[in-house]
């Protein structure tokens, strides 16, 4: 049988180093290792380095239907900070008509602390949105070692004898950490910031009971502001600690530049100025000006102090195409761009002009942080 990367779960070759799974020959060749990792996975490891490879949508897309399809239950896990990005259509249709336990995951860099029954309340509607109701909602912190117990016991409950648990997710959301988390101590899957590390299925057996967890490749979801950079910038947008949340009230006019991504105009304020929130990674920019200023400093200044982009900036930012967009965000709802964060409406109704690139997916929905009384 052909031997497979611990990490990635590419099978191990030493013909082309462009291609996943490349080691040297000798230690391919060496039968006394077990525990090898392709040279991709290493570098990741050890020097936290970005290895890209070629690996098609519909690659992805075939293994996991083929884990999915072989396995007892989906444990789905989404990333509580982006979770419109989490709920890829591509993967729900895979899942949608498995037995299914949504693992919400990085409760940990909410700025606010919720029960976690509130958050699972919240989750339960958006999955209804999608027509999907899930077998249970497990509200996980892994990085904090929250909640990851309950997963294998909820699992157990299910499944006395034993079970397959296809682990899936779009990219970044934690699948291989959860994994780890899980097995503890044992040769461990790669971890990373860096979106597709996880290639092929992984198998990991369970210490103690019957269960086998199945490490899944991530797809990257469309539509994700944070794949629209850099990869420095990418890292940068995707919190690793508690996100910032800072409160506008901006009057008719003026504009929120979130990064260099997003422009907010506020317009038709009416009698009371609107109150909203904005949320996004720590590193990320928020400056408020006027219109003309705005689109002045996306042209002179995104990079120097708008960011992201950074000044080294990948062409796919400086090609992107912005467009102008409407909206009306009413007192209690959300207003998310993928990948990116969201602003959280205090005071409204909130009518808006947002310039954003054309590839963005912005979508309203009811608040995750619940609105403080002003
Ligand atoms: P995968 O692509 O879904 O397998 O995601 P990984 O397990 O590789 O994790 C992606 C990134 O998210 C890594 O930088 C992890 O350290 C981070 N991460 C995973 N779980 C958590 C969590 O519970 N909280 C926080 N803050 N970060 C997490």
């Amino acid at each position: 049988m052909a031997r497979k990367c611990k990490g990635c779960g590419a099978v191990l070759q030493s013909e082309n180093e462009q291609l996943p799974g490349f080691v040297p020959k000798s230690v391919i060749e060496d039968t006394t290792k077990s525990d090898i990792v392709c040279k991709r996975c290493y570098r990741i490891k050890n020097y936290g380095s970005y290895e890209p490879v070629e690996i098609t949508s519909d690659d992805y897309i075939n293994e996991v239907k083929k884990v999915v399809n072989d396995s007892n239950v989906v444990v789905f896990i989404i990333d509580l900070i982006d979770f419109e990005s989490s709920m890829d259509e591509k993967l729900l249709q895979i899942i949608k008509n498995r037995p299914i336990i949504a693992a919400v995951n990085k409760i940990d860099l909410l700025p606010e602390k919720k029960h976690p029954s509130e958050t699972a309340n919240w989750v339960k509607k958006r999955f209804a949105e999608y027509n999907i109701v899930p077998f249970d909602i497990a509200i996980l912190s892994v990085k904090d070692d929250y909640g990851v117990n309950g997963i294998v016991r909820k699992i157990s409950y299910l499944f006395p004898n034993g079970a397959k648990a296809a682990v899936v997710g779009v990219t970044n959301v934690g699948k291989s950490s959860l994994i780890n988390g899980i097995i503890g101590g044992k040769s461990k899957v790669t971890v990373s910031k860096y979106p597709g590390t996880t290639l092929k299925a992984i198998f990991v057996e369970h210490p103690d009971k019957n269960h086998t967890f199945i490490d899944t490749p991530g797809l990257i979801p469309k539509g994700r502001a944070s794949d629209l950079v850099c990869e420095e910038c990418n890292l940068k947008m995707v919190p690793s600690k508690e996100i910032a949340r800072k409160t506008f009230k901006i009057k008719e006019g003026k504009v929120l530049m979130i990064g260099g991504l997003i422009n907010i105009q506020v317009v038709n304020t009416g009698e009371f100025l609107p109150i909203f929130q904005a949320f996004a990674a720590k590193d990320v920019t928020f400056h408020e000006t006027n219109e003309i200023r705005a689109e002045e400093l996306m042209k002179t200044k995104a990079g120097e102090f708008i960011i992201p982009p950074c000044e080294k900036c990948s062409e796919k930012y400086y090609n992107l195409k912005f467009i102008k967009k409407e909206f009306i965000v009413e007192e209690g709802e959300e207003l998310c761009f993928k990948g990116l964060g969201w602003i959280s409406v205090r005071r409204g109704p909130l009518e808006l002009v947002v310039t954003m690139p054309e590839e963005i997916d912005a979508v309203i929905r009811p608040a995750l942080v619940a609105p403080k009384k002003y």
